[in-house]
């Protein structure tokens, strides 16, 4: 007899599983339950929508409940939301808010796809009207309308993750003053602080003042404007807030019903996707899952994992013998003219961890240097000190970080090392990448460093403990050197090093740098085999430079909250 598969929530995870079981089995009774007005629409094309870029609100709805119940006969409720699950009874409790009733509905298997919901913190003035979160089109909608039928000029937006800085970047667009506030000394979390400084300095390039190490402490509102009260003792005047302090697993129907949460708060589910109840499936952000690069477990929500498991899970209730391995967090975002993407874990989580890893920083050109438009590309990458399997990756810059993360993205998941990364061949032509492609260059300096043929100092260390018996040696040319250089540095241009070997004592370390790390490798190499014990300093100048750029303009008082400081 055909089956009958209720799935709660429209989204990504639920909508892909519903669309795909359709493929797999034409007898299944499929229903979805939305307690939204639509299904499948572009949650990550939000603040798109909200800046302009993305003009009509149409293009946002990938798929429609008349459209999902035409070609692949699912009964699509929308405007109907699952209250209650009774396991003992295999019934969901459902309020048609359309038709303001109550009713029950029974199933052969459940699917759980009610993804997240966003933190709202305990302080004042979050309900008031121009506070908004943005998690659905409703949020969207509430945004949108408000913003065009009000004469505003500011926001304040509050935390850098994805959606606070996407959110900022679209605000910006639209010519308000926009102050990004974060608690942390960073935004964009899945990176490591010295590649999101990169970001700091477009964010406060493209006009958007940032406010790091600090939260909002309380909102009050008069004539209209709202007053944000800061943890700093500061207050900011502005018109709209936005909320963008994370999000939750959302799991209240799985708790009320007692299916076991994990560790990470999220619904516990093994790697067929199924909870603790074996008739009851879930998927998307609503689920933990296990992390492929330490295998533990953990809660990663993003639109990739939640489909691939909408997608498996279609397999695992059509009788394939399907299961899900885990996620490895690939994430990328937009920030105004740069990108930032990572894969993989990064080394504040290795740390946290206790995982051994080493780590270097390249910054390579986007694409030939003598073919017009080249960019900085920056990519840091972590591996295993033993073997160089590859733990996980950052890529910042103007053009292509896209397709390195990518490739970066696919040699983690097939447990490449950094050896493999140079060993990659990649396409090349001028216009789009160099004959050694930065991802070549990153796998050439880690194998380096692996191989002792190179020893690195990176810039944490070498602000944090001072080497104090150290010469540091700056190869570039005096120029560069009188624009900014370590304190205490000596300057020999490389050029000049074999003939000036004299002027560095033999029984010193030697740390060499230059700007991006290349100038000073080769001087490293100059000197290790005249018997020099050398580090040379990962990720150059430009990175130590970026950081303490950063930290200093963290330090001062930040211009516009300072105008309204009390
Ligand atoms: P969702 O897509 O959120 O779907 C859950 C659905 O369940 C919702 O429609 C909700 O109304 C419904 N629901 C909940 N409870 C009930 C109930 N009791 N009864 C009936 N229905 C219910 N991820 C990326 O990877 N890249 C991005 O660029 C990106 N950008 C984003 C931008 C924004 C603004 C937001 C908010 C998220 C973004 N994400 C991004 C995250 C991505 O959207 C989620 O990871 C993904 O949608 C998760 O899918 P899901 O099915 O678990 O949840």
């Amino acid at each position: 007899m055909a089956e009958k598969i209720v799935i709660i929530g429209g989204g990504a995870g639920g909508a892909s599983t519903a669309a795909r079981l359709r493929r797999l089995d034409e007898t299944a009774e499929i229903i979805i339950l939305e307690r939204g007005e639509a299904i499948s629409y572009a949650t990550c094309g939000l603040p798109y929508y909200i800046g302009g870029v993305i003009e009509e609100r149409e293009e946002l709805f990938v798929q429609t409940p008349t459209a999902m119940k035409e070609r692949f006969q699912i009964d699509v409720r929308v405007r109907h939301e699952a209250l209650q699950i009774i396991r003992e009874r295999k019934e969901v409790v459902i309020r048609d808010h359309g038709e303001g009733r109550t009713y029950t509905e029974n199933y052969d298997k459940l699917v759980l796809s009610p993804g997240a919901y966003p933190v709202v913190p305990n302080i004042p003035g979050t309900d008031l009207k121009n506070v908004f979160a943005l998690r659905s089109i409703t949020d969207n909608d509430r945004i949108k309308d408000y913003i065009t039928n009000h004469p505003i000029r500011s926001a304040v937006v509050a935390g850098g993750g994805f959606i606070g800085v996407e959110i900022a970047e679209n605000l910006t667009r639209l010519n308000l003053e926009v102050t990004l506030v974060e608690m942390t000394d960073q935004v964009l979390s899945n990176l490591d602080y010295e590649m999101a400084a990169f970001i700091h300095h477009e964010l406060r390039a493209k006009g958007v003042t940032l406010l790091l190490n600090t939260g909002v402490a309380a909102i009050t509102e008069e004539d209209n404007r709202l007053n944000v009260a800061l943890s700093t003792g500061q207050y900011l005047p502005t018109d709209i807030v936005i909320l963008a302090v994370g999000i939750r697993p959302n799991v209240k129907l799985a708790a009320d019903a007692d299916l076991k949460l994990g560790v990470t708060g999220a619904i516990l589910v093994n790697d067929r996707l199924q909870t603790s109840d074996p008739s009851i499936y879930a998927v998307g952000d609503a689920v933990q899952i296990r992390d492929l690069v330490s295998g533990r477990d953990n809660w990663l929500p993003l639109a990739g994992p939640a489909n691939r498991q909408g997608r498996i899970l279609a397999d695992i209730l059509s009788g394939r013998a399907e299961r899900y391995n885990g996620a490895q967090r690939t994430a990328i975002a937009k920030i105004f003219d740069l990108t930032a993407a990572s894969t993989g874990l990064n080394e504040k989580t290795l740390k946290k961890w206790g995982i051994p890893y080493l780590s270097c920083i390249t910054h390579s050109n986007s694409h030939a240097g003598y073919y017009p438009g080249a960019s900085p590309l920056s990519i840091k990458l972590l591996f295993a000190p033993e073997d160089g399997k590859l733990l996980g990756a950052q890529v910042v810059g103007y053009e292509g970080a896209d397709k390195r993360i990518d490739v970066l993205a696919a040699a983690l998941r097939f447990e490449k090392t950094v050896f493999d990364l140079a060993e990659l061949e990649l396409a090349y032509a001028p216009p789009f990448s160099s004959a050694k492609d930065p991802v070549n260059m990153a796998g050439y300096v880690a194998g380096n460093i692996l191989n002792g043929d190179m020893a690195v100092i990176t810039w944490d260390r070498l602000l944090e403990q001072p080497q104090d018996n150290a010469v540091i040696l700056d190869v570039r040319e005096p120029d560069e050197f009188r624009l900014g250089a370590i304190p205490g540095a000596v300057n020999i241009p490389l050029d000049q090093l074999r003939k000036r070997l004299d002027e560095l004592p033999r029984e010193r370390e030697i740390v060499t740098y230059c700007y991006v790390g290349l100038r000073s490798y080769i001087a490293a190499r100059i000197l290790m085999q005249r018997g020099w014990k050398v580090k040379n300093l990962s990720g150059g100048y430009k990175t130590l430079s970026a950081v303490m750029k950063d930290r200093a303009l963290q330090a001062a008082k930040p211009t516009h909250a300072e105008t309204v400081g009390v």
